[in-house]
């Protein structure tokens, strides 16, 4: 009880930090601007307003989540673009809060089906929305995350990307294309305090219901993603270049694992030594966690000098 009332009085605020929402019309993006709203944030709330395939067009999504923020008491204004038109989604911002300190990049659409049946529209779409979109959005808001000396990103991944899942060859690509973006932007954030990190999150919301059982939406609330979210947002939070899984009050990080491998050390080998020594290339046991390209590296050049100082 004691430590439910410290936290209360403690509770993480946001007060002048300005926030972006892609995608905030619905589901995940509602959630998370709804969270920020409240604790202070002021908020653009993006959304196209669209189905979850992709089409149509509406500011209803947006302007109704922005009138729960404001009824809520909190600070928020719609923005109708799409990801592909990312700058004019960051001046919505500048115009309306005078700066940009937090981005959510969560706007998504599905188009799936088998690869053999994969249209290139389907391929490139999915592509635009999610990748080129988040690229837009951020590459807007960078300069003056990092002129500021202050910014926290998160990428919306989902485990799709991570796993790979039956009809989904453009997302699951879309979706690790975010992962690879977060990580580089993490390296190349941090000296300026712009840190950013992916989540997979796992919810009920009209992208998921095609593929859910209604009690499985009823436990998968976006209300048990949106904490993590507004936490990786917060300026009391150093993590960085990072991924979490998180849905139903699931926590956790992912990280890469490598064999211990073999390595030929300068002799010939072919094909048939590459399988003799197949079991040690695959085999996990006392596996490895390499964290960074230099960690990675280490082990593949250290008959050749590592660039990264040590061999
Ligand atoms: P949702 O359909 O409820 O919400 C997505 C929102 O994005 C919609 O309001 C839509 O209008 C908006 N949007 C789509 N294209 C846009 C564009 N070009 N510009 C601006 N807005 C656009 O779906 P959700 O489940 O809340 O998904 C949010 C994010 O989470 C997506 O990136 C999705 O891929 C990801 N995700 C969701 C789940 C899940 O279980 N729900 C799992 C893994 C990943």
């Amino acid at each position: 009880m004691q430590t439910m009332e410290n936290e209360l009085q403690n509770a993480l605020r946001y007060d002048g930090r300005v926030a972006i929402v892609t995608g905030a019309g619905n589901g995940l993006g509602r959630v998370h601007a709804l969270l920020l709203g409240a604790r202070g944030a002021h908020v653009v709330v993006n959304d196209l307003g669209g189905d979850v395939h992709g089409g149509g067009k509406s500011s209803a999504a947006a302007d109704q989540v922005v009138a729960e923020i404001k009824a809520a008491g909190g600070s928020a204004v719609a923005n109708y673009d799409s990801v592909e038109d990312g700058s004019r989604i960051v001046q919505t911002a500048l115009d309306h809060f005078g700066g940009v300190d937090i981005v959510i990049n969560n706007a998504g659409i599905l188009r799936d089906s088998s690869f053999a049946k994969m249209s290139a529209d389907d391929w490139d779409l999915i592509y635009r929305v999610h990748v080129l979109g988040a690229f837009r959005v951020t590459h807007a808001a960078w300069p003056h995350l990092r002129n500021k000396g202050y910014g926290r990103i998160v990428m919306t991944t989902s485990a799709a990307g991570i796993y790979g899942n039956f009809g989904q060859a453009n997302y699951s690509m879309a979706k690790m294309g975010l992962i690879g973006m977060a990580n580089t932007l993490a390296i190349e954030g941090a000296a300026k305090n712009v840190l950013v990190n992916t989540i997979a999150p796992l919810a009920g919301s009209r992208i998921s219901e095609t593929v859910m059982p209604p009690q499985m939406m009823e436990a998968l609330k976006p209300e048990f993603v949106a904490p993590l979210a507004a936490y990786l947002c917060h300026e009391s939070c150093r993590e960085n270049g990072s991924l979490f899984e998180v849905g139903a009050g699931f926590h956790a990080k992912l990280r890469w694992q490598r064999t211990q491998g073999h390595h030929f050390h300068g002799q010939a080998f072919g094909p048939e030594q590459v399988a003799r020594h197949w079991q040690e290339i695959v085999d996990f046991d006392d596996a490895t966690y390499p964290a960074s390209i230099g960690e990675s590296l280490m082990s593949i050049v250290q008959d050749v000098g590592s660039p990264f100082g040590q061999s």
